[in-house]
């Protein structure tokens, strides 16, 4: 039998949304919540005021740090008030009490066990078809994760996401296409994209994986950094890969001319949730064009390996 987890997911906020403090606390903010706007290019980011993002934006996340704090997304730590709908017995979606989205969703894995997305693009894909509504993202462990000690992605409203649309009508240069879908590199946003668009699952899975092949990986790092995006549209699952260099800007800082600002895939998609309302007031266009051009992978970088992309899938016709 198939779960219905979407109505399971709508009791979930009915119960928390009336019994947990700082839920109704923290989203009755975010119902007034100031934003403006910003035009980058075709792309549009919307700037969001939100102090209580602080604590993540500025976590310390090196291995001391993470040893000495218990951690959040293990149950014996979580508050009592919190509630679990399961996930296939093997993630638990919890209402996220510090959220940027009206309805945020954080999915943990049951056991704490470290933040890979090896293995596991094949249960994101089938949480956003699970999760109508809903885009579902993953922020590597040097890309934004304040938990990277305990794998979990996170949802959030899908409409509060600019460039969930804007991918629909970019221009993308194509690696593979066919009659199941189409793989290939978005570059006029103002961030590079990797962007798969599939019905099939299977397909969805191979096109990642020859990314994730292909992407640089750091000394030292387990995986390429990345942030994800992914999301279910009339029948077609869309997987937005963000390929990174940086975990925070030359920028970040509280001295002048800089900003308490560690982008994850919530600020690719072009929603920046920003803790200080200096920064929230003084940042602009010209400083998001630099701030995105400073994290994510330079375009020598994306040209390298769109190259070697489109020589392994021209091979193989
Ligand atoms: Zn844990």
């Amino acid at each position: 039998m198939t779960c219905n987890y979407i109505e399971e997911i709508d009791h979930l906020w009915q119960r928390q949304l009336t019994k947990w403090d700082a839920v109704i606390k923290n989203y009755g903010y975010l119902a007034n919540v100031t934003t403006r706007v910003v035009e980058l290019g075709d792309s549009s980011i919307v700037l969001q005021y939100n102090p209580e993002r602080l604590k993540s934006s500025s976590a310390d996340i090196d291995y001391a740090s993470l040893k000495a704090r218990p951690c959040f997304l293990c149950d014996k730590n979580q508050p009592k008030e919190q509630e679990t709908v399961m996930w296939e017995g093997r993630y638990k979606m919890q209402v996220n009490p510090y959220p940027i989205f009206s309805r945020h969703l954080t999915i943990s894995a049951l056991e704490h066990s470290p933040q890979r997305i090896d293995g596991r693009i094949t249960d994101m894909m089938h949480l956003a078809k699970d999760l109508p509504g809903y885009v579902v993202f993953y922020n590597g462990p040097r890309c934004g994760a304040s938990a990277p000690d305990h794998m979990h992605f996170q949802a959030g409203s899908i409409d509060e996401l600019p460039i969930c649309d804007e991918l629909f009508t970019a221009n993308t240069a194509l690696f593979d296409a066919n009659n199941r879908g189409i793989f290939g590199v978005i570059t006029e946003l103002g961030r590079p994209v990797f962007y798969i668009e599939t019905m099939s699952i299977d397909l969805g899975e191979q096109w990642f994986n020859s990314l994730q092949d292909v992407l640089p990986v750091k000394n030292g790092h387990v995986e390429p950094m990345i942030n994800i995006l992914c999301w279910h549209n009339s029948g077609a699952l869309c997987i937005a890969v963000f390929p990174r260099r940086k975990h925070r800007p030359a920028c970040y800082g509280t001295g002048e001319d800089q900003f308490v600002l560690s982008p994850a895939s919530v600020d690719m998609g072009g929603l920046w949730a920003i803790a200080r309302e200096e920064d929230f007031n003084n940042l602009t266009l010209h400083d998001i064009t630099l701030i995105y051009m400073d994290v994510c992978l330079s375009p020598q970088d994306v040209e390298d390996v769109s190259t070697k992309l489109r020589q392994y899938y021209y091979s193989k016709r």
